[in-house]
């Protein structure tokens, strides 16, 4: 009798005891289809569900589209590392969570830098203060306008720098105008100074096709592979005078200042990359610092100072509903209320308030309303 019960209990024992045992052991032993993580051929981790890894790295990738033109088409996403998702077969405790290949996936080597904006600084100041160049910051501030910052907004100096890169390579199609240029024709029964406009110019308009990579979402390179013309520019014609020349040499004389290039137009202009519009009210003629600055044609002085954006700045008012400006200034040798000459010195090119860099901002207001600098040149 007692044999009976102790060999019951071991069947007992056996059965609920030792097979369950067996069961999962037999079971810790199998293998699962897995896929490695493989980074530069170093196996950063091991999960089971491909689908939930190939979302989560999507959704990693696409966070730095996060500035870029919905428009815009994307050709490429990739890592600058070589990665792969290797198939593999592993045991269950030989897998890694997703919250661990989230936080792998994730990790950062440095976090962005960002300065908050004083009174008085602008984009060519900070990029000097902080050994970068204008184009350096504009890259890592896409969605800022470096005409108009202002005190207390922030400004990133050093790029969020993620372990893995992300590549992306797309292109977008913009319109730009194309500037009209001027023709003069010179006549010798009108003074110098004096200026008829003969055809007023209109500018053209481009359709440009950009193809853009960008590394961690900062525009890497950026190239204008296509462009088509759709609307010619008209150029203006202007008659000056010719009896007593005032020469002002330099390579360009723009009138106003004596000037290297014209650096940037009037009007709109869409970023390509995020394909902000912005508009420029003025004409910016890139100079040498101190070079001077001259009156449009005779007028009054309204203002003469520090103007916030403008930095140091004048308008002067020419009767008839025309005003100037006359912004970015290193110096102002006018005064509010003082009346003046065309030609006559008013002031010197400078960097001041929302700059990029030396140049004189020009604008010319007609009944309230910015216009065209270029025709009134
Ligand atoms: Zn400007």
């Amino acid at each position: 009798m007692l044999k009976r019960i102790i060999a019951i209990l071991l069947v007992v024992i056996f059965v609920f005891g030792i097979f369950p045992v067996l069961i999962s052991w037999a079971d810790y032993l199998k293998k699962e289809p897995a896929y490695e993580f493989v980074v530069d051929g170093e196996v950063w981790f091991t999960v089971a569900d491909r689908k939930a890894l190939e979302e989560m790295i999507d959704e990693y990738q696409r966070q730095f589209l996060a500035n870029v033109d919905p428009h815009a088409a994307i050709k490429k996403i990739s890592f600058a590392q070589d990665v792969q998702l290797v198939p593999t077969e592993v045991r269950k405790d030989q897998l890694d969570s997703l919250a661990y290949a989230r936080e792998r996936i994730y990790a950062v080597e440095n976090e962005a830098v960002e300065i908050t904006i004083k009174k008085g600084d602008n984009f060519w100041s900070l990029a000097r203060a902080y050994n970068l160049t204008v184009a350096d910051l504009e890259i890592l501030n896409p969605d800022v306008d470096p005409h108009r910052i202002y005190p207390g907004e922030k400004l990133v100096i050093s790029p969020f720098n993620p372990v893995l890169d992300v590549l992306i390579e797309l292109e977008n199609t913009v319109v730009e105008t194309v500037p009209f240029t001027i023709q003069y024709q010179k006549n010798n029964s009108m003074f110098s100074h004096e200026k008829q406009i003969v055809r007023s110019g209109v500018e053209g308009e481009k359709e440009v096709v950009y193809h853009i990579t960008l590394r961690n979402g900062y525009q890497d390179t950026l190239e204008a592979i296509k462009e088509t013309t759709l609307k010619e520019p008209v150029n203006a014609i202007v008659r000056i005078g010719t009896r007593t020349t005032v020469s002002r040499g330099g390579r360009v004389n723009y009138g106003v200042v004596q000037g290297k290039r014209i650096s940037s137009a009037y009007g709109w202009r869409i970023h390509p990359i995020t394909g902000q519009k912005r508009f420029h009210e003025g004409l910016d003629i890139a100079a040498n610092p101190g070079n001077a600055v001259y009156a449009y044609t005779d007028g009054r002085v309204i203002e003469a100072g520090w103007n916030g954006g403008y930095g140091l700045c004048i308008l002067v008012d020419h009767g008839n509903g025309l005003r100037t400006r006359y912004a970015h200034l290193s110096r102002i040798d006018v005064r509010a209320g003082q009346k003046i000459k065309v030609g006559q010195r008013i002031g010197a090119v400078g960097s001041t308030g929302n700059s990029t860099g030396p140049h004189l901002h020009f604008e010319v207001i007609k009944n309230g309303k910015t216009q065209n600098p270029l025709n009134y040149l």
